[in-house]
């Protein structure tokens, strides 16, 4: 496994395999690697002969007062982690590299996607995750991509973009990796103490009974009201909990993929979960 933080030698490398008629998959990353970027790896080799993966901590998609500097890095072990997992190369660009202007050229994803959902508890978030997604695909140029279900927003915005730019790169998708109680891994659960821990795994159990309720035809609003009570009967502050189109984040249609979204606060974490609806 290569390790490389300089464009012109990531170019090299890649051009290399696709010559050869390799073709080349890109994970994406902030590091401090968990199973389920791990579960990500290895999903994506079943799509490709070569495995990139990205670790950059992305300025541009926190906010002020967001975690930046605090964000978990834990280098050492990300690349231990994904040698044992096979991975070929792992792409290390700095931010020079990543936002060579002073005054940077920013992706502006559409507001009906973006400024929804995690996109109103974090303004220019989703500008962020696009804009340093461009990059990494236009770094890179792999010809395919993963991303994890449990950002299913930014999965969306993803998939929206890659097809209005016409860029020439599939996209895969992975369920959301979870631990043994169902919450869903995050790097951001570390900042839950011990009794938040316990806790957590309330937020994907309400999911999943208000997902049955929905696919019993119970009422929307009730439902939604009492898993809303219900989080924060445990101790959640709930900031959205909205039952959307799969597709595009609009009305949810009957016979048509459907998605139940949750973000919630928890102590120091904000954690966020999604589950498919059947009905
Ligand atoms: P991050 O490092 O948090 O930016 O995540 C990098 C990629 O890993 C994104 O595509 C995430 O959606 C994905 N990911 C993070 N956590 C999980 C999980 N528990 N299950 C599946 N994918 C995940």
């Amino acid at each position: 496994m290569r390790s490389v933080n300089q464009l012109d030698r990531l170019r090299l490398a890649v051009a290399e395999w696709q010559a050869k008629g390799d073709r080349v998959g890109l994970v994406p990353t902030m590091g401090n690697l968990h199973a389920g970027h791990l579960g990500l790896v290895r999903a994506i080799r079943k799509h490709c002969d070569r495995v990139v993966v990205s670790i950059f901590v992305n300025p541009t998609q926190f906010g002020p007062g967001e975690d930046f500097q605090t964000y978990p890095r834990t280098l050492e072990a990300d690349l231990e982690g994904l040698k044992q997992e096979g991975c070929d190369l792992v792409w290390l660009p700095d931010v020079d590299t990543m936002y060579p202007l002073a005054e940077s050229f920013l992706v502006q994803p559409p507001e009906h996607l973006s400024n929804t959902l995690c996109g109103l508890d974090r303004p220019g978030h989703f500008t962020g995750v696009a804009s340093v997604v461009l990059r990494l695909f236009n770094q890179v140029r792999p010809d395919v991509a993963i991303f994890g279900e449990k950002d299913f927003q930014q999965l969306l915005i993803i998939r929206q973009m890659v097809r209005d730019l016409a860029l020439p790169i599939e996209i895969q998708a992975l369920p959301t990796v979870r631990e043994s109680d169902g919450l869903a891994m995050s790097s951001r659960n570390q900042y839950l103490t011990a009794a938040e821990r316990a806790t957590a795994p309330v937020l994907h159990q309400t999911l999943t009974e208000l997902a049955e309720k929905l696919a019993a035809e119970q009422p929307w609003e009730n439902s939604r009201q009492s898993a809303w009570d219900q989080l924060e009967a445990a101790g959640f502050r709930p900031q959205y909990l909205e039952w959307l189109s799969a597709e595009d984040l609009g009305l949810p249609q009957p016979g048509r993929p459907q998605r139940l979204l949750v973000a919630a606060r928890l102590g120091k974490a904000r954690l966020i979960d999604n589950v498919g609806v059947v009905c």
